[in-house]
This record gives C-alpha cells, sequence and structure tokens, in this order.
C-alpha cells in the first residue's frame, strides 16, 4: 500500500518542484518581505499579490510534534511510531514534516533541525527533517 502524497496542483506543486531539485522555497511578499506558507496567492501580512520563491536555510527549530503511534492509513503501517511535527524555519514560516532520524523519544521542542528531502514519487519529493548538529 503506498502513502498517499500532494496532489500536484497549482502554487502546492511549484513548491514540490522546488523540492524535487533539494530546494526548500517558500513564497516570499515582494512588498513587505515576509515569508509564507503554505502556498496562497495573497500576503496575510499587507495584502499584496506579488511575490517570488525564496531559499530557505534549511535550518528550524521543533515548534511541536505527536508521536503517530498507530498508522491511521495502511501506508504508514511499517512506519509507526513515527513524529510528525511542525517546524518553524529561520525564515518565521512553520511546516508539517517529519523528523526522520531521531527516535520519539529524544525529540524535544526546540530542537534545532535541518531539512533534507525524501523522493516519494517521479513526481513528489517530500521535505524532511533531521537532528541539527549544534555547537
Ligand atoms: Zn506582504
Amino acid at each position: 500500500m503506498t502513502r498517499p502524497l500532494p496532489a500536484m496542483t497549482g502554487l502546492t506543486a511549484q513548491f514540490y518542484e522546488w523540492c524535487s531539485r533539494g530546494e526548500l522555497r517558500f513564497q516570499r511578499c515582494s512588498r513587505c518581505a515576509t515569508f509564507r506558507h503554505v502556498p496562497r496567492d495573497l500576503c496575510a501580512e499587507c495584502g499584496s499579490f506579488d511575490w517570488e520563491w525564496a531559499r530557505s536555510s534549511g535550518n528550524g527549530t521543533v515548534f511541536t510534534y505527536t508521536i503517530v503511534a498507530r498508522a491511521l492509513h495502511p501506508g504508514f503501517a511499517d512506519a509507526v511510531p513515527y513524529a510528525a511535527a511542525v517546524i518553524e524555519l529561520a525564515e518565521g514560516v512553520r511546516i508539517l514534516g517529519n523528523i526522520v532520524d531521531c527516535p520519539p523519544g529524544e525529540l524535544r521542542i526546540g530542537m534545532p533541525v535541518r531539512v533534507d528531502f525524501e523522493r516519494q514519487s517521479d513526481a513528489v519529493t517530500l521535505p524532511v527533517f533531521r537532528r541539527a548538529l549544534t555547537t
């Protein structure tokens, strides 16, 4: 059983096309420079429709997370338990993703993470996050 994947349409498709190239990009307002995610036409900060895809540093921290212990879709049966987390990127946007190199019991809110990418199909590559080395 394969896992459900994002529908590749509109701005969402553009977001995942950047991921397929190994780049995490978010929309950045051309008027006020505010980053936003999930993809949408309008800046919630200033109301502008002008924007560009701006590359993220890929660095962030765990904003919150949950441990999924029971698969709610057959495609995830071999993955449990796994962490579904909200990551706050350095640019200020938050994105939902998996943390792939960290046993669930070691996760902490505020933990530094860095983006990586996992190819799911010919069309879809998902951003995932790994623990970042701290200095
Ligand atoms: Zn704006």
